[in-house]
């Protein structure tokens, strides 16, 4: 991205190599090397690493607190269950929703978009029914109402972006037609850093009646998420891309909404009454977590965004939006070297080719410089079909990452170049 005013500000509020060095300190697994080579991790946009205050409090949970929650008299599940509601409760605090039970824990930002897909566009939508994604979706934001489409009969509007990788946003509008009954877009992309204008357009889409799903994949690790000031209907996350353990991710819905849901899977801990001659259900947020849940994952990831907010939105933003300023200055320099993504506002992540070499030989030429970027789809086919690409090199950055190891990344890159292009 060129530095517009709002990362001009951000640059000179960028925190000092000193804090940055502490923080590094608190995540053990950036003290390693790979293949011989201090690992440098820039393949944040798919799982960010962990800080100790979340192993610990994973350790702690395990060696001092686990048992099944909410069944038991006994004083350890007394005790998980009061550590998993705490969790909800810091969930619902981080998010700004309104109340805790507005917070559902799944498996990931995936299983939050099937949840809603299956339970309330199977209750709610029917044949001709329309919704409405863009182009630049996740697989795990197309498939889910795919599968509506093979099942009920609904049909998948995908509105276009630019050449940038900017939504198109008035076409989007355009778009939205009495057929429309969902809205559903990611608050940023994985594959092109775009952020999306995503308050403005739940305004708009809710003027025309349309309810909302918005996918803080990527955004949630990179700002502050209020999804009451976004008023979005439904929020999806997941705990692993941000600094969270994996397999626990959030759907926040609206309580009115949600309520009206029917369940998405039956089981244990979500029903009232249980009788063959029929079964009753229990309120929010019970009659969507099924079974027994990941109960240290709701813990850890309690305690990462407890971790984030000892650190500051404002400094991961600055630190974050200093990088992304750092490396797209550095890589332009290389030769034919195109970056996809050039969005006004970004989350710190950038997609690249270079003319002559295929992302996979650069993504294990760079392995071997101990450099983890990702490289081919990213789980956006159609987006790259829309490039005429099959997939892309990615380096993605958290607040943890330096300038020093942007330019360890730029110097393997020329060094690539040099050996497979001469
Ligand atoms: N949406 C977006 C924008 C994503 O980047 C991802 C993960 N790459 C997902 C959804 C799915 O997340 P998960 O695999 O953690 O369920």
């Amino acid at each position: 991205m060129i530095p517009n005013k709002q990362t001009e500000t951000l640059l000179a509020d960028r925190p000092s190599p000193e804090t940055i060095a502490a923080w590094r300190q608190d995540f053990p697994i950036l003290g390693r090397e790979v293949n011989g080579k201090p690992l440098i991790y820039l393949d944040n946009g798919a799982s960010s690493q962990k800080p100790r205050a979340v192993i610990n409090r994973l350790e702690h949970y395990y060696a001092h607190e686990h048992a099944n929650i909410h069944r038991g008299v006994h004083v350890l599940s007394q005790e998980a269950t009061g550590a998993y509601e705490a969790a909800r409760e810091t969930v619902a605090r981080y998010l700004n929703a309104a109340e805790a039970r507005e917070c559902i824990f799944t498996r990931g930002a995936t299983e939050a978009i099937n949840l809603v897909a299956s339970s309330w566009g199977g209750a709610n939508l029917q044949a001709g029914d329309e919704v409405l994604l863009t182009v630049m979706e996740h697989h795990a934001n197309i498939v889910p109402w795919q599968m509506l489409e093979t099942r009920l009969g609904i049909k998948l509007v995908v509105a276009p972006i630019s050449d940038e990788g900017e939504l198109l946003v008035e076409e989007w509008e355009k778009l939205i037609s009495p057929r429309t009954k969902l809205a559903a877009f990611c608050h940023a992309s994985n594959s092109l850093g775009t952020v999306n204008p995503a308050k403005a357009m739940i305004a708009k889409a809710h003027a025309k009646g349309v309810p909302v799903l918005l996918d803080g994949a990527q955004s949630s690790a990179h700002m502050k998420i209020d999804v009451r000031d976004l008023d979005c209907d439904w929020f999806v996350c997941s705990g692993h891309k941000i600094f969270g353990p994996t397999g626990i991710g959030v759907l926040y819905g609206k309580a009115a909404l949600l309520g009206a849901m029917p369940p998405y899977q039956g089981g244990g801990d979500m029903i009232d009454v249980v009788s063959f001659s029929g079964t009753t259900f229990r309120g929010l947020p019970e009659r969507f977590e099924a079974g027994t849940p990941n109960i240290a994952g709701a813990i850890g990831l309690a305690a990462a965004f407890d971790y984030l907010d000892s650190i500051g939105h404002e400094a991961i933003a600055a630190q974050e939006q200093d990088l992304l300023a750092y490396a797209t200055a550095q890589l332009q320099q290389i030769e034919g070297l195109t970056i996809y993504g050039r969005a006004a506002e970004k989350v710190s992540l950038i997609s690249f080719m270079i003319d002559g070499l295929h992302p996979n030989d650069i993504g294990t030429m760079l392995d071997m410089d101990g450099i983890a970027v990702r490289t081919g789809h990213h789980c956006t086919m159609p987006l790259w079909e829309r490039f005429g690409l099959t997939g892309t090199t990615r380096a993605s950055f958290a607040f943890y990452n330096t300038r020093e190891e942007i330019d360890a990344l730029i110097t393997s890159l020329n060094k690539i170049r040099r050996l497979f292009l001469g």
